[in-house]
């Protein structure tokens, strides 16, 4: 019988990706070191408390996980997208989804404050964010309004000197350890998508409380929580590019967010087979090894084609966006596309019988940890949405 493990054999990826150069590859194993050496070895103990150490921050910071793409004038890595990539990527081929929310932190939030944040905001905050001392989360999604960002009720009113921030937020992936949270909110409510602003929320506030720390089917160690804001008073100088923009600014990042999410979601689909590979030679029954039963290899031939079919396109999608070619329904086929793709992990688990149900393996808790690829950053039907109006 195969042991529990999370490695995967040398023939994953299945491409060459000529993209990534040395000093890329060599980021790349240095990442990979680090979540084997610091973030695997307890990565079960906080599955079931909930959440990672916040100290774990201030150590990944310090490895140069945390904002590897920002600029290093303003404490991140300075590298480029490839870099925010390989911490995607290599989280997913780990399974250490407990860290999921680094990439949330670095990709989802600090982009925002790069693009549209004054010089202040990017000299006070990205350092902070780079090193770890502040963790931050993105809340669009509340109770009544997820899909349908426009939808939202949380408002902020202008009083002296600032806004006044009410609303209740929920699903917030890092929420539970957040020092800053970028809010969506409506400031002119009456104008639909084009009257929500953005608001770069202090927890330590008067009036901000957090609710319960989520308790999902699978990224166990990801803490996920609810927030609440009354009346919490955010200072004129908080919000975040022009007010009433946030919809046009939360668009422009779907495209990269989306990419992120089917480049997670190819790795995944590639490191199950590797491990159900890897298991279906050694597992015997009926005197001989599974892989020797015509279905199974038929299917496990089937699933390879996949995962290389998902590898290429995924690949040519990053490549046109490192070209600044990928289009919003680009990025959606991609999302699409690859968070379809991992529907076959269910298949590969089904190889492992018995053991494919129990946490212990790695294959279990792909299972149910890749499932939120097909519901978060737009759910699948969005994505269907989103391609069909490019038709
Ligand atoms: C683990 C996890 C982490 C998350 N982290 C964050 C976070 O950090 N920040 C944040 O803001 N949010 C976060 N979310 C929330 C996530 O983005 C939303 O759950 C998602 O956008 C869907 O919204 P909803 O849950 O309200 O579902 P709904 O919008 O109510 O949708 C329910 C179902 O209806 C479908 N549907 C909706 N509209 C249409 C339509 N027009 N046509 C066809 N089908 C439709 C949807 O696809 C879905 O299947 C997270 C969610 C999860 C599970």
């Amino acid at each position: 019988m195969t042991s529990p493990s999370t490695s995967s054999s040398p023939a994953s990826p299945p491409m060459p990706r000529p993209m990534f150069d040395a000093e890329h590859e060599l980021y790349r194993s240095n990442v990979a070191r680090f979540l084997r050496e610091r973030i695997l070895p307890s990565h079960a103990e906080w599955e079931r408390e909930g959440l990672v150490p916040r100290d774990k921050w201030r150590e990944a910071g310090a490895a140069g996980l945390l904002c590897p793409g920002i600029p290093d004038a303003y404490g991140g890595g300075g590298g480029d997208f490839l870099h925010s990539t390989i911490v995607v990527e290599e989280i997913a081929r780990a399974l250490a989804s407990g860290v999921t929310g680094f990439t949330t932190h670095s990709e989802n939030v600090a982009p925002y404050l790069l693009e549209f944040g004054t010089e202040a905001h990017k000299q006070a905050f990205l350092p902070g964010m780079a090193s770890g001392d502040i963790v931050a989360s993105i809340a669009m999604t509340e109770p009544d309004a997820g899909s349908d960002l426009k939808a939202i009720r949380s408002s902020a009113v202008r009083v002296d000197g600032g806004w006044r921030l009410n609303g209740q937020k929920t699903f917030i992936t890092n929420g539970w350890h957040a020092d800053r949270v970028l809010v969506f909110a409506k400031t002119t409510p009456q104008a639909g998508a084009r009257g929500i602003s953005l608001l770069w929320v202090d927890t330590q506030s008067a009036g901000f409380r957090r609710g319960r720390l989520l308790d999902k089917i699978g990224q166990l160690a990801q803490d996920t929580a609810e927030l609440f804001f009354d009346d919490v008073f955010v200072p004129e100088d908080m919000l975040i590019g022009q007010p009433d923009a946030a919809f046009g600014y939360a668009m422009s990042g779907l495209i990269r967010e989306r990419l992120l999410i089917a480049m997670r979601c190819a790795v995944a689909l590639e490191v199950a087979l590797d491990w159900t590979i890897d298991h279906v030679k050694q597992r015997r029954a009926f005197g001989k090894a599974l892989i020797e039963n015509q279905h199974i290899r038929f299917k496990l031939a089937e699933i390879k084609t996949l995962a290389c079919a998902t590898r290429a396109f995924v690949d040519s999608c990053l490549t046109q966006y490192l070209a600044g070619a990928l289009t919003i329904d680009g990025a959606a086929m991609a999302k699409f596309w690859a968070g379809e793709a991992t529907r076959a992990i269910d298949d590969l688990m089904q190889f492992f019988g018995g053991y494919g149900y129990m946490r212990e393996y790695p294959i279990a808790r792909a299972y149910v940890d890749v499932r939120p690829n097909r519901i978060y950053g737009g759910s699948a039907e969005i994505m269907r949405e989103v391609i069909a109006r490019g038709l």
